[in-house]
């Protein structure tokens, strides 16, 4: 009990009550939301410096709540993992960015990669490579134009997380190592592992400009991705002075607002993919 006395103590459970009240509510909507067709994808550039070619996109989900207005994925992404919802929830973004990839393909467009984000526990989820090829299948998207994120935390049971990602590789599908350096990979895991892309973390972006270290860590990471014989790219540029340090260090692949935010399908369609 902190100090304040009893009004103090009350005040604080209330609060507390009216937290988890709140959590509950989302969690009821977050059940329903899928049914009611909630939940839509928006998509974000991934683009080359060097000549200004759109190169992959990722899929960012959101939620549009029918009161609450459009629902962050930092919000609602942990109740689903809570909850279980996320095996449903992660299967229906799968399927819904590979049906629209093939659909932008069909119409002409856009040989590229499409990237999907996995939590943790769908990583886990049993028969995930079958589930996965099955909806590959369904949409008639090829594996390559498959890129799945999937985050240091992962790996940590190594020996599991080695079967899976062999497993997506051997399929054909390409795999990203999302805000690479925030996690606790060790360096060993990524010389075994069948990873395509490492992912630059906008951490290390944000202050690139100014601070000495985050160019350094930057450098590293693109100079040891190449001795890897892995992609780099950098996520969360907004400025063009982040983009000229990135290309001095040789990081020519970019994500962030600089070049565009997460767009609608329509949207991210006439903005990027019909000329
Ligand atoms: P993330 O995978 O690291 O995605 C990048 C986040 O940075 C996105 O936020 C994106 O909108 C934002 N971003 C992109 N460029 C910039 C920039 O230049 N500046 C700034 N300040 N931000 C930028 P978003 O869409 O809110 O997603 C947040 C997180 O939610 C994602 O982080 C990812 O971990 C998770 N998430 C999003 N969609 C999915 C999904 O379909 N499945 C799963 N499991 N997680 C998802
Ligand atoms: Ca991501
Ligand atoms: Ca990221
Ligand atoms: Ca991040």
């Amino acid at each position: 009990v902190k100090k304040g006395g009893k009004n103090g103590f009350q005040f604080y459970s209330h609060e507390l009550n009216s937290q988890m009240e709140e959590k509950i509510k989302l969690e009821a909507d977050l059940r329903k939301a899928l049914s009611f067709n909630e939940f839509f994808l928006h998509y974000q550039p991934q683009v080359c410096s060097e000549n200004n070619r759109l190169i992959g996109v990722e899929a960012l989900v959101r939620w549009q709540h029918p009161t609450r207005g459009i629902v962050a994925p930092n919000i609602f992404i942990p109740i689903a993992e809570e909850t279980g919802i996320i095996y449903e929830f992660g299967n229906w973004v799968l399927r819904e960015a590979c049906r629209q990839m093939k659909e932008w393909q069909m119409a002409g467009g856009a040989f590229i990669p499409i990237s999907v984000n996995l939590s943790a526990q769908q990583f886990y989820q049993a028969n995930l490579g079958q589930y996965i090829l099955s909806i590959l299948e369904e949409t008639g998207l090829e594996p390559k134009y498959l890129k799945l994120e999937i985050t240091e935390s992962m790996m940590m049971d190594s020996n599991l997380s080695n079967q899976i990602l062999k497993e997506l590789s051997e399929f054909g599908i390409q795999l990203s190592l999302d805000d690479f350096g925030t996690g606790y990979s060790s360096l060993s895991y990524l010389k075994m592992l069948p990873i395509n892309q490492l992912k630059i973390d906008r951490s290390f972006i944000k202050d690139l400009t100014n601070n000495p270290n985050d160019k350094a860590i930057v450098a590293t990471i693109v100079s040891m991705a190449k001795h890897l014989q892995m992609d780099v790219i950098a996520e969360g540029i907004e400025e063009k002075e982040q983009l000229d340090i990135l290309k001095e260090n040789n990081c020519f692949n970019i994500q962030g607002y600089y070049y565009s935010k997460p767009l609608p399908a329509n949207e991210f369609e006439i903005a990027f993919l019909s000329t």
